[in-house]
């Protein structure tokens, strides 16, 4: 039995807010600020270059890893940390497109966010050897797994509707056409049960500043199946990556296993703060908090649909068929999170029309989903939404 009250007492949430946004960037650990202190002073501060060794940090990247593998059913020592999410798209892609070298066609879909669609258009360009980006509906996926398919790169749960696709599924079907499988894991690490070594999937990706609260800028994951570990090879070849980073030998060889996946100097500031956020992780398991998550998703959406019958589901109704957000379209759907955000209710909103909000069971309980629900039902039924200030589109959104 997890402790969810004792876990919300170990984040940091304004006052005043009730935040349904950490499916974007989850909230500070009360503990990280000390603990960021901590390695700036006493490791970075006193150790110098020697905290790389003292302090442990040229590990942490696998060390860390190990404690995200746990989340995420990956076998320990297959996931490393390193990168933006972006980056490791490209290279879990490279890798596995040179694994099928006859075949020429990447499987995605138009649900995809368009940082790996980008990503998988740009190492097509760099590759010049013919390959083509098969973008198709998300329904459309598995009759378009066919015998012509190198890899098949999907994000398990959709960004903006939530929809969530059937993993296991979809690799066999894969494996079956002899595609290599490239799972992008964004919205669904912290936030559904997942399997990546049940699934068999190839590859897996995602970043650790969404549900899993590691901070903005917190780096990115990858997890190689353990059957390519020493043999995938690695597209971006960095030196920490080699099998003997400190021979600076002149030619790259790969280095053993999930090792290979390393490219260049690991973000340290940014691991201290992820291992605080990973400190809460440890506080429970993903079976309960997707069976919270489910409960509270399940609330929202009879609150907001019996008191807001303009705004439309867009997510899936059946919850084993959606991740751990509820998104609701509505055509002035951006300046509604305006005057949402401006109340304290924190969502966001995806072009064209999608008001998305995230579910996070370490740090939210029925009675914020029921006060958001409410202050939700005030601004819709009430037009509040329609006033000026709320019309003007930042940079972010
Ligand atoms: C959030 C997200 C990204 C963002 O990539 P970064 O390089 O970390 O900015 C990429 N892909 C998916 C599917 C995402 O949800």
């Amino acid at each position: 039995m997890t402790d969810f009250a004792a876990t919300k007492a170990m984040f940091h949430l304004p006052e005043g807010v009730i935040y349904l946004d950490g499916n974007s960037l989850g909230p500070l650990p009360r503990a990280a600020p000390a603990r960021m202190d901590a390695v700036m002073r006493a490791e970075w501060g006193e150790m110098l270059i020697t905290g790389w060794n003292k302090a442990g940090w040229m590990a942490q990247p696998v060390e860390l890893g190990d404690r995200i593998a746990r989340l995420i059913g990956a076998e320990a020592g297959h996931v490393v940390l390193g990168d933006t999410l972006s980056i490791k798209v490209h290279q879990a892609l490279a890798s596995a497109l040179e694994m099928v070298p006859d075949r020429r066609v990447i499987l995605s879909d138009s649900g995809n966010f368009p940082s790996d669609l980008y990503m998988a258009e740009g190492l097509i360009g760099t590759l010049d050897k013919g390959l083509e980006l098969r973008v198709v509906a998300p329904e459309e996926v598995e009759a378009n797994i066919t015998e012509d398919v190198a890899v098949l790169m999907i994000t398990e749960v959709d960004y903006r509707t939530g929809r969530l696709h059937d993993m296991a599924r979809l690799t066999r079907k894969a494996h079956e056409v002899g595609a290599i499988t490239v799972w992008d894991l964004a919205h669904t690490a912290g936030a559904t049960v997942v399997d990546v070594a049940g699934a068999g999937a190839d590859f897996a990706v995602g970043c650790t500043y969404k549900y899993l609260n590691g901070g903005p800028g917190a780096p990115a994951f990858i997890y190689v199946a353990p059957r390519h570990a020493d043999t995938a090879r690695p597209a971006l070849s960095g030196w920490l990556g080699h099998d003997a980073p400190f021979a600076f030998e002149q030619s790259y060889r790969a280095g053993p296993g999930i090792e290979r996946m390393r490219v260049g100097t690991p973000p340290v500031l940014a691991m201290a703060a992820l291992e605080c956020a990973l400190d809460i992780w440890d506080m429970t398991t993903m079976a309960a908090v997707r069976a919270r998550s489910i409960d509270l998703t399940e609330l929202f959406i009879e609150k907001i649909e019996a008191a807001c019958p303009m705004l439309e589901l867009a997510s899936p109704r059946d919850p084993a068929a959606r991740g751990s957000q509820v998104s609701f379209r509505f055509a002035d759907g951006y300046a509604a999170i305006q005057a949402l955000v401006a109340r304290g209710v924190i969502g966001d909103f995806r072009a064209p029309d999608i008001m998305r909000f995230g579910f996070t069971p370490l740090y939210m309980d029925e009675s914020d989903v029921q006060a958001a629900a409410g202050i939700i039902a005030e601004v819709m039924q009430n037009r509040l939404w329609d006033a000026p200030e709320y019309q003007t589109r930042a940079r972010v959104t």
